[in-house]
């Protein structure tokens, strides 16, 4: 089955965390699954990207063979959660971690010249299109910057990585009208059910 991806898929609030966060329950072994199981999601996800990410990349996303460079966008994803869930929790950057993300990361744009990236437009001139790995790679190493490091949290409903881009950090979900209401709406049925429980006993 193709995934709709909506404006939902894309809350990690940059484009790096919107790709870590396409392994759906990743804390969870028994119901966690990998959206890019089928490389074919993978030039969707990045045609869908273009849109939502365009303010954070300037410049349409290319995937030129699927089944190519799969193993490297997932390598880079999984090094990119290991590296940065942990400061999203509160806790220090890992050396080790530190190590297997900046190698993933010049596997994806080794060699990229179309990159030509600047002070102005990091992610390269606008409007021509960029490889999807490359834009991946970039928007991850940007994740190092203090800025965007204190900005990384874990929406406690399902898990996903994002940045909290409000002035005062109080951002609690990835996506209030979805994990926030979800949370609300299970509040509200053991609220009311304990006040049955009360009444009928
Ligand atoms: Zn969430």
């Amino acid at each position: 089955m193709t995934v709709a991806w909506t404006a939902h898929r894309f809350s990690g609030g940059i484009l790096a965390l919107d790709t870590t966060n396409t392994v759906v329950l990743r804390c969870d072994p028994a119901r966690r699954f990998d959206r890019f199981d089928d490389p074919a999601e993978i030039p969707r996800f990045a045609a869908a990207a273009s849109i939502f990410r365009r303010p954070e990349i300037g410049r349409p996303l290319a995937v030129a063979d699927a089944e190519a460079v799969a193993s490297t966008v997932r390598a880079l994803r999984e090094s990119t959660d290991a590296l940065f869930r942990r400061p999203a929790a509160g806790k220090g950057l890992e050396a080790g971690a530190m190590a297997g993300f900046l190698r993933d990361c010049a596997t994806a744009i080794d060699g990229r010249e179309e990159l030509h990236a600047s002070a102005d437009a990091p992610f390269g001139p606008p409007d021509k299109p960029l490889a999807f790995e490359v834009a991946f790679a970039v928007s991850a190493l940007s994740l190092l910057l203090p800025a965007n490091l204190k900005r990384l949290k874990i929406c406690p409903n399902c898990g996903w990585l994002f940045l909290d881009k409000s002035r005062n950090l109080s951002r609690l979900w990835c996506d209030m009208s979805v994990c926030g209401n979800r949370t609300k709406a299970r509040h509200h049925y053991r609220r009311t059910r304990m006040q049955r429980e009360k009444t009928d006993g």
